[in-house]
């Protein structure tokens, strides 16, 4: 069964929570329904990216302006609750224009890709900034890991600070990444690697066997990426075609 190998952040997050997600999503390449939650959080994130194309200079001047900016925007009265938080965060992080946003960063050694949010530079040091909708959602500290890690692979220097700003109430998290922390974001990444090819494997060893097997044995086969239930079945982009209630 062919697979690249490539993994996204997302991807190692998905697997890691439930593997039949991640089937249904790169080997079935069913394509993900839209899920409120998620839909929500792109739409803010894109709210934010709004706002530093509209500035013409290197930081906002105020809080003030950030309102009157925001206000221009198309899904203002939508998300008035979270934009009214955007001033506050921005004062209290920084307001000047990040020296990246929406960052895409891949490494060929590792395929391995992520999109890292932001990074700025505050008081001579850089931060990875991830913007976050819930505080309950426990992946930040994988994730700003990961990024160091692509961002030391990318430029060969180190970024040892991060963010999460949490959008919905505005406080914003600063931790120091650490070493431990990025030898555990790449080692998840091998083992996700791991653990998928030898599910791929399996599947492939049974294949000629499945072409005239009956739906419910191969149903068991595909087993082998079994379902998780939880928490995430809430916001499941798969939720539809999995059969969990
Ligand atoms: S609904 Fe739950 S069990 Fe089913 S694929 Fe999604 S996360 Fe997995």
């Amino acid at each position: 069964m062919y697979w690249s190998g490539w993994l996204s952040k997302s991807q190692v997050i998905q697997f890691s929570e439930c593997p039949y997600a991640w089937y249904l999503n790169k080997i079935k390449r069913i394509k993900p329904k839209p899920v409120e939650a998620l839909e929500n959080g792109k739409a803010v994130h894109e709210a934010l990216d709004f706002l530093y194309s509209k500035l013409d200079k290197d930081a906002f001047d105020s809080k003030h302006e950030i309102y009157e900016c925001l206000k221009t925007h198309q899904d203002y009265e939508r998300f008035k609750t979270q934009f009214d938080n955007f001033p506050e965060i921005m004062e209290k992080f920084t307001l000047k224009r990040p020296l990246f946003r929406e960052l895409a960063i891949s490494d060929q050694s590792t395929k391995l890709r992520a999109i890292i949010d932001r990074i700025d530079r505050i008081q001579n040091e850089l931060y990875v900034v991830e913007y976050k909708w819930s505080k309950k959602w426990p992946w930040s500290e994988f994730e700003l890991a990961l990024y160091s890690v692509l961002v030391q692979k990318r430029w060969g220097n180190p970024i040892d600070k991060g963010a999460i700003v949490y959008l919905t109430d505005g406080d914003v998290k600063i931790l120091d990444i650490t070493p431990e922390m990025k030898k555990d974001a790449a080692n998840l990444v091998i083992q996700t690697r791991n653990e998928i090819r030898k599910r791929l494997d399996k599947l492939d060893k049974v294949d000629t066997w499945v072409k005239t097997a009956e739906p419910s044995t191969i149903e068991k086969i595909e087993c082998s990426f079994e379902k998780c239930p939880g928490e995430r079945c809430k916001n499941c982009q798969y939720r539809e075609y999995c059969g969990i209630d």
